[in-house]
């Protein structure tokens, strides 16, 4: 098996791939004729034309060089391969003369786009510096006084840093199915709780909880207590049973619903994230706040948000991958969980760490371990043909038989 090795890019190999976008000489992959016309039809962002299909294409394979350059292939904090789209480059590039101020002239815009995109007037939105911040300010905000209750595992941000301020936080098992528990949920929704946190698709584990019983937990509890629903992986989501949490925000009840810049926008160093909630919440919380996107983070998410055609190309193409990965679990016969983000967890029967020595020696950075679930493992959704080398290397590395389902027996 020859390994993923990083092998050297060339800046003449950069220009050739820019070169061959004009010569249309780009294979357009498996795009849906509708996709496709989508992508035509919306017009190139840039002279050299990224967001057309050739161009994607062309950017996929500079992606992959420069990836494979700077090597191993980052697999491990489930970020967007492609980067920013190009127009939010563009958008950065032009604002270069702001680089020394504080604040961002561009925050109003972004704010208004953004409540634009998910139906809810400007006074229902709050932009944080990373949804890490905004898991932060509502420990301060609805946590401090009583108790929360989450999942686990889950994603860690809000809890680890509730036991930080000395809050006790309640963890729920996940499910055999590794769902959402909602009934032990529910019955631990005692009168301590002030705050409740669902991280829905979750992260590690890639899946949604059934839309309907969600739905109603969230609705139930939020009579009980403030909840926060984490929707970092939204947009990658294809289930069609899926909704977000959103239109609970819009009807008045106690939901915090957070978003991110930082996965399918691709914009996770310029720390830029998205609270929907009631006004008087957001009142709540914005003094809490000690920091905001800079300059950069306002420019780039308000051209990334209006760029629909590049966020439609980065969900193929993250779709093509998890399916890839997909095919390529359920060859080796191990269980996994239903991924709806930009990431697969799965079974291995193998110590994670053993597991990430070996991928790491064949050039892929993989995720950590995620107790209890210490013999699974988190792999992030890269191109679709660093995707078919990951499914290559597997085999060698944790082919066989499982050893043993380990002690999440999930
Ligand atoms: N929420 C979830 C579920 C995540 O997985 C992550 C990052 O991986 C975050 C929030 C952090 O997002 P941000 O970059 O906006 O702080």
């Amino acid at each position: 098996m020859t390994p993923f090795t990083p092998s050297a890019v060339s800046r003449r190999q950069w220009l050739k791939s820019s070169s061959l976008v004009a010569g249309g000489a780009i294979a357009t992959g498996s795009l849906t004729p509708a996709l496709a016309q989508a992508l035509e039809s919306n017009g190139p962002h840039l002279e050299n034309g990224l967001t057309t299909p050739a161009g994607f294409a062309a950017h996929e394979r500079m992606v992959e060089a420069v990836r494979r350059a700077d090597g191993p292939i980052r697999l491990a904090s489930n970020e967007n391969p492609y980067g920013m789209a190009p127009s939010a480059r563009k958008a950065i590039e032009d604002g270069w003369k702001q680089h020394s101020w504080y604040g961002a002239p561009g925050l109003p815009n972004l704010k208004k786009i953004y409540a634009q995109s998910v139906g809810v007037p400007e006074d229902h939105i709050m932009i944080v510096a990373g949804s890490s911040e905004l898991l932060s300010i509502v420990n301060l905000a609805y946590g401090v006084k009583g108790e929360i209750l989450t999942a686990w595992p889950t994603y860690e941000g809000l809890p680890r840093y509730a036991e930080t301020l000395g809050i006790k936080v309640h963890k729920v098992p996940l499910a055999a199915d590794l769902t959402h528990d909602l009934d032990t949920m529910d019955k631990r929704l005692t009168q301590a709780i002030d705050l409740v946190f669902v991280c829905n698709p979750n992260n590690p584990t890639a899946n949604v909880t059934e839309n309907r019983t969600l739905r109603s937990f969230v609705s139930s509890a939020s009579r009980r207590s403030m909840v926060l629903v984490d929707e970092a992986y939204h947009d990658f989501v294809t289930d069609p049973s899926y909704t977000s949490c959103i239109d609970m925000v819009k009807a008045g009840e106690n939901v915090i619903v957070s978003r991110t810049g930082s996965k399918i926008h691709g914009l996770a160093a310029l720390r830029t994230a998205f609270v929907i909630a009631r006004p008087d919440i957001i009142a709540r919380l914005q003094p809490l706040s000690t920091s905001a996107p800079g300059v950069f983070g306002a420019l780039g998410a308000a051209a990334s948000l209006q760029d629909t055609a590049y966020q439609a190309m980065c969900k193929q193409r993250n779709v093509e991958g998890r399916e890839i990965m997909k095919t390529a679990i359920a060859k080796l016969g191990r269980k996994m969980t239903d991924s709806q983000t930009n990431f697969v967890f799965f079974h291995t029967g193998m110590p994670v760490d053993l597991v990430q020595k070996a991928m790491l020696a064949k050039g892929f950075m993989i995720g950590r371990a995620f107790p209890p679930y210490t013999d699974w493992v988190r792999i992030s959704i890269g191109t679709p043909d660093e995707m078919r080398a990951v499914a290559a290397a597997l085999p060698e590395v944790i082919g066989g038989a499982p050893k043993s389902m380990g002690s999440s027996g999930a």
